[in-house]
C-alpha cells in the first residue's frame, strides 16, 4: 500500500523529476545531476558520498522491474519507522545526515561556517580560517575561540595587521560567515537524507532554511521539488539564525572593553577623546578640511607655548633650533601678511594668504621647526614658516 512517502529513498528527488517520468527523463535527469555532483566538479564534502546515492537512484528507476517494486514499496524499508536506523545498502550509508564537527548531532540549526581568524606575522598577514559544520551553539563557541585568537595574534603585521584584526572580529561577531553556496548544498542535502529516512517533518524544516541560500535557478528548482513532495508536512520552526547579541558576542568584545577600561584609567577620559580626535588624518592638498573652531581672540589660548622670534623681525630668519619648534596649538600670524603653501617649501603653491592677527590652529611641525601646517578659521589650509606665528599674548 501505498503510503504518505511515494518516494520513500528520496530517489525522485535526487534526479529531480516526478515519480511518473518517463524512462528517457529519468535518463536526462541522471546525465544532468550526475555533471551536478561529480566530485571531480563539484567541491562539496559530501559531494562524493551523494554522487553514489544518485548512481544507486539512477540503477533503480532505470530498471523498470527494480523501479516498481520501489514504488511500490516491494523494496523493504517501510518509513513508519522512526528515523534513526540508516537503511541498509550503499544508498542508506551515502545519505547519512551531516553532523555538527563538535557534538557529532544533526540538529536542525547546522551551517557550514567559515570563522576568521588572522596572525600577524611581521610585514604579512596571515589567514587561518576555521571551516566546517556546526551546530549554532558550537558555531557561537568556535566564534569566540577564533576571535580571541585575532585578539592575541592578529595585530601584528604593519601595515594590514590591525585592519585585517578587525575586519575578522566583525565577521566573527555574528557568528561567522555561512557561505551561500556551500549551505545550499548542505540544507538540501540534509532534506534529501532525512526525507530518505521518512523523518518528514524534518525535512521539510530543513528545506525552508535551505531556501534563503538558493542563489540560482536550478537550486531554486529543486527547492520547488522538495516542497512539492514535502507540501502536507508542517515546517517546524527551527531556531533562528538571525544575528543575537548574546554572550557569544560578549566574549568576543570582552577584551575591547578590557582594553578601553585600561585606556581610560591611565589617560583620563578626556584624554582618551583628545587623541581619538587629534588621529585624524589630514591632507595636504586634499579636499577642503573640516572647518577650525572660530576660536575668540580674547579667549585665553590653552596650551604651553613656546617664545617665538618677534613679529617684527624682517629678515626672513634661519630655521630655528628643534628645541625652539612650535608646538601644536592655537597661534596667531605675525606679519602683515604671510602666504600659505601647499608643501613646506618656500616656492610651493599658494592655497591662501594670512594677514596679521589671524587665529590659526597648528597641527604638524616640520621635522626641522622650519614649517608649521595650520588651519585658519575660515578653512585656509597649509604651511606657513613657523617664524611668522606668535602667541596671542605678543600681538597685546
Ligand atoms: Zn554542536
Amino acid at each position: 500500500m501505498s503510503h504518505v512517502v511515494r518516494d520513500p529513498k528520496g530517489y525522485y528527488i535526487m534526479l529531480g523529476i516526478p515519480p511518473t517520468a518517463d524512462l528517457a527523463s529519468i535518463k536526462r535527469a541522471y546525465r544532468a545531476r550526475s555533471k551536478l555532483l561529480h566530485p571531480d566538479r563539484n567541491p562539496s564534502p559530501h559531494a562524493s558520498a551523494e554522487f553514489h546515492a544518485l548512481n544507486e537512484a539512477y540503477r533503480v528507476l532505470a530498471d523498470p522491474a527494480a523501479r516498481h517494486a520501489y514504488d511500490t514499496g516491494r523494496t523493504g524499508h517501510e518509513t513508519t519507522r522512526p528515523a534513526p536506523r540508516p537503511a541498509p545498502g550503499a544508498d542508506g550509508a551515502a545519505l547519512t545526515p551531516r553532523t555538527c564537527r563538535v557534538c557529532g548531532r544533526a540538529t536542525a540549526d547546522l551551517r557550514y561556517l567559515v570563522l576568521h581568524r588572522v596572525r600577524g606575522a611581521g610585514l604579512r598577514v596571515r589567514r587561518q580560517p576555521i571551516t566546517g559544520v556546526f551546530c549554532r551553539a558550537h558555531g557561537d563557541r568556535m566564534a569566540v575561540a577564533a576571535s580571541l585568537y585575532c585578539w592575541a595574534l592578529g595585530w601584528w603585521a604593519l601595515p594590514w595587521g590591525p585592519v585585517a584584526t578587525l575586519a575578522a572580529l566583525w565577521r566573527n561577531l555574528g557568528g561567522g560567515e555561512a557561505p551561500p553556496r556551500e549551505n545550499f548544498e548542505l540544507l538540501a542535502f540534509q532534506a534529501r537524507a532525512f526525507l530518505a529516512r521518512g523523518n518528514l517533518p524534518m525535512a521539510r524544516t530543513l528545506t525552508e532554511q535551505a531556501r534563503p541560500f538558493a542563489r540560482t535557478d536550478a537550486e531554486r528548482h529543486h527547492i520547488t521539488q522538495l516542497l512539492e513532495v514535502l507540501a502536507d508536512q508542517p515546517a517546524k520552526r527551527a531556531r533562528g539564525r538571525g544575528f543575537r547579541f548574546g554572550s557569544a558576542q560578549i566574549a568576543q568584545l570582552a577584551p575591547l572593553l578590557l582594553i578601553a577600561a585600561v585606556a581610560l584609567y591611565i589617560a583620563g577620559p578626556s584624554k582618551v577623546i583628545g587623541q581619538l580626535l587629534s588621529a585624524v588624518p589630514e591632507t595636504t592638498t586634499g579636499a577642503p578640511p573640516p572647518p577650525a573652531p572660530e576660536p575668540s581672540r580674547k579667549e585665553p589660548v590653552s596650551g604651553p607655548f613656546i617664545g617665538r622670534t618677534t613679529p617684527a623681525d624682517p629678515a626672513p630668519t634661519p630655521p630655528p633650533p628643534p628645541e625652539a619648534a612650535p608646538m601644536e596649538g592655537l597661534y596667531v600670524i605675525g606679519p602683515d601678511s604671510v602666504e600659505v603653501r601647499r608643501l613646506p617649501a618656500p616656492d610651493a603653491g599658494v592655497a591662501g594668504t594670512l594677514s596679521r592677527g589671524t587665529v590659526v590652529m597648528v597641527t604638524e611641525v616640520s621635522r626641522d621647526g622650519a614649517w608649521s601646517r595650520v588651519l585658519s578659521a575660515r578653512g585656509i589650509s597649509g604651511f606657513v614658516p613657523s617664524a611668522a606665528l606668535t602667541t596671542d599674548d605678543m600681538l597685546r
